[in-house]
């Protein structure tokens, strides 16, 4: 009887052992395979976007979300569009930046984080988009992107409104400066407690708001920077609201459902528009780090 019920055991740990080589080679074969499912197969937290129909990847473990770089899915663009900027930044801006200045290596670092955190985040989240465990973990991965996004629009300002305030009087230079800081500070706390998409849209407006009177400071003849920055600074602004617009109203996807699923739909396009905005605010910075670096006040009021 005890031989019998021992060889049971044996026999129940190596149907069961068999059992879990099965369900992981079904798994790697599943990975292997590159099996793409479609948006009703998806949990809810991932049915984000209704329009784009195909190329999903399956719920996946760190390790499979990785290896999803090696093909092609419905995130692929996202995530090659924001990595190529981290390498790109990475091997030319640090070497054009004043470094050496004092007064103006901080501003550097703000620049330096402002144009790489947002992509950094980006690609975070949409590599680990699929990860298996479940609306938390991507509600954090949500957080990273956003915070990635806080850091180009706090920090990566910084050099636009020191520039801008330069040769204001101390007092009105400090508190235009610690406005914009606060405003920041409270658009952070808006968007890492923000649940919906338009909540985390609006978590930056403020801010916006702000700059939009810096930008009226910097075309009267009180406000500073390099004139010539000044389309630019325009642009990082209204290419980024513009790609912000077509990413929310899901244009062209709700006119062509599962026509762009892996390319050119609506966050495709913003991806790339928001890259244009931060080439517009790495431009003007340039031109205003210059600028601070040669300016006289006195002369120039
Ligand atoms: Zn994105």
């Amino acid at each position: 009887m005890m031989i019998e019920t021992g060889d049971e055991l044996l026999l129940h740990q190596k149907q069961s052992s068999k059992e879990i080589s099965l369900e992981q080679d079904v798994e790697n074969k599943y990975y292997k395979k590159k099996t793409l499912l479609h948006w009703k197969d998806m949990p809810q937290h991932l049915q984000f976007n209704p329009h784009i129909l195909t190329g999903y990847r399956p719920l996946s473990n760190a390790w499979g979300c990785v290896n999803s770089i090696w093909y092609l899915h419905n995130e692929t663009i996202n995530i090659v569009t924001h990595a190529i900027p981290i390498l790109y930044i990475l091997l030319t801006v640090p070497q054009i930046l004043p470094w050496s200045q004092a007064d103006l290596s901080f501003l550097a670092w703000c620049h330096i984080a402002g144009i790489l955190c947002p992509w950094i985040g980006s690609f975070i989240y949409h590599l680990f988009m699929n990860l298996h465990r479940g609306p938390k973990a991507y509600y954090i991965l949500l957080q990273v992107d956003m915070l990635g996004i806080w850091v180009s629009q706090s920090f990566g300002a910084m050099p636009m409104i020191f520039a801008t305030t330069y040769c204001l009087p101390y007092t009105i230079k400090s508190f235009l400066i610690t406005s914009y800081c606060l405003l920041s500070i409270w658009g952070l706390y808006k968007a890492l407690t923000a649940w919906s998409p338009w909540e985390r849209r609006l978590c930056f407006l403020m801010p916006f708001i702000m700059r939009i009177l810096l930008w009226c400071l910097r075309i009267s003849s009180i406000g500073g920077g390099d004139p010539a920055a000044f389309t630019h600074v325009l642009l990082q602004d209204v290419v980024s609201i513009a790609g912000g617009a077509i990413g929310a109203l899901h244009i062209p996807e709700k006119w062509f459902p599962g026509f762009v699923d892996m390319y050119l739909n609506s966050h495709n396009i913003m991806h790339i528009m928001v890259v244009a905005a931060v080439y517009s605010m790495h431009t003007a910075t340039m031109k205003d780090l210059n600028w601070m670096s040669r300016v006289n006040c006195s002369a120039a009021l």
